[in-house]
């Protein structure tokens, strides 16, 4: 067996498709030091520069103090700590959703949502660019999977047409990770209306950037937000749940393209821009009473340390003040694009953080990394099975803590390479 999997690995090689992890020896930062050398780097997802924010590192560090470093218990036994239970009020009421509920990552979360909501005779509708987590999440349902063309509307409203299933569910990414581009929520949004089905949105890569304050992708469409569910800094547990056809006809005066429906159940993680770690799933708050007592990544899994909760309420607080942040991360995807026209790889239609250079082949792309490496400028290939195959790509992604002086080395290298 071992010579097999030796064998396996030896073919993955061959094909430049060996992953290989490498060791930082400095905090996550634009600037990193890699196995002792140091690199400007632009493959994090740490998009607003927060992963070692010295508020963060606080309250992490007084959470700890206050409540220990292990949970002990998962959040059904006794690992439900204070903590937790503000971070849950303040982030339902930072995405105006009714509720939200904590996980330990966004893989478990994904996976725990669409398990708890759809199972055996149910249908799930999923975009092919969707992240590997919504895919494994779809599998591990047993619902019937229908995936269909990345943003194709048409085709999903056929697949939606031709169903006949009890429950139906549309899972997409808001950002796609791998392309930067955005799925078309407004128009997913009316589909589901029209045929009474659910939708899932990953925002693992809009939450924080996007959107006013950084509130995610269902603000990042022209609409008027729905009233505030917060009083007096609290979100108030009475606020009235009308039934979903009620609710949705007393919204629809914000029209077509307000992304506020009870339909819609938010995923987005803590790990990328808040800097921390973790994810939430926000939605009304039946759906949140359903994922705790059947998403089995909530139940049956110790609940992250209480400190972390604390770290992410005070990044919660800099992702609302952050709109210099936001600002300057617009500005450094505007100088890349106008710095990149005219190399042999193209950046791919995106305007969002992740900023993909198109380079096809496999090797091709590894050698292009490789190049940059050399110039001391890090920046992940992105290959097969990640991605589909022939669109091997340099996956850049920028943060509010590059500065102009760190994209223009990055243009002047690949410039360089380019010839
Ligand atoms: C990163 C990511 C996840 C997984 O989140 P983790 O907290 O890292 O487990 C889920 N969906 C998308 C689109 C992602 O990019």
């Amino acid at each position: 067996m071992l010579s097999e999997l030796q064998n396996e690995l030896n073919e993955r090689a061959a094909q430049g498709l060996l992953r290989q992890r490498r060791t930082l020896d400095s905090p996550q930062s634009p600037h990193i030091v890699v196995d002792g050398k140091s690199y400007l780097s632009f493959c994090s997802n740490d998009y607003l520069g927060l992963a070692n924010h010295p508020q963060l590192v606080i309250a992490l560090q007084q959470g700890a103090q206050q409540w220990g470093v292990g949970a002990g218990a998962a959040h059904l036994v006794s690992g439900h700590f204070e903590p937790h239970h503000r971070l849950e009020q303040e982030l339902a009421a930072f995405v105006r959703k009714p509720a939200a509920l904590l996980f330990s990552t966004g893989y478990m979360a994904n996976l725990g949502a669409v398990q708890a909501l759809v199972g055996k005779g149910d249908t799930v509708f999923a975009d092919k660019l969707n992240h590997a987590s919504l895919n494994d999440a779809m599998l591990l349902s047993r619902a019937e999977m229908k995936r269909y063309r990345h943003n194709d509307i048409a085709q999903l409203a056929a697949l939606l047409e031709q169903t006949t299933s009890r429950r139906k569910l549309i899972i997409t990414d808001a950002v796609f990770s791998m392309d930067g581009d955005l799925a078309p929520l407004p128009e997913l949004l009316a589909l589901c209306e029209q045929y009474d089905a659910w939708l899932l949105v990953d925002d693992a890569h809009g939450f924080g950037v996007l959107g006013e304050q950084g509130r995610g992708s269902l603000f990042n469409f022209k609409s008027s937000p729905p009233p505030l569910l917060q009083r007096g800094g609290h979100v108030d547990a009475h606020v009235e749940n009308p039934p979903l056809q009620k609710h949705v006809l007393s919204l629809s005066k914000w029209g077509r393209g307000d992304l506020h429906s009870p339909r819609i159940i938010y995923m987005a993680t803590l790990g990328k821009a808040a800097g921390v770690f973790g994810a939430f799933v926000a939605a009304e708050q039946v759906v949140i009473d359903t994922l705790v007592n059947q998403a089995r990544s909530y139940v049956y899994t110790t609940a992250a340390p209480p400190a972390l909760a604390c770290a992410v309420s005070a990044s919660l607080q800099l992702i609302e003040q952050g709109d210099a942040l936001r600002e300057h991360l617009r500005g450094l995807i505007a100088q890349l694009h106008n710095g990149l026209a005219g190399l042999p790889w193209e950046l791919m239609p995106s305007d969002t953080a992740i900023q993909p250079l198109l380079v096809g082949d496999n090797q091709a792309a590894l050698a292009l990394s490789e190049g940059l490496r050399e110039r001391g400028i890090w920046v992940a290939a992105i290959r097969p099975p990640t991605v589909p195959p022939g669109t091997a790509r340099l996956r850049i992604t920028l943060s509010a803590a590059h500065s102009e002086n760190d994209v223009e080395q990055l243009i002047g290298a690949l410039h360089e390479l380019a010839q």
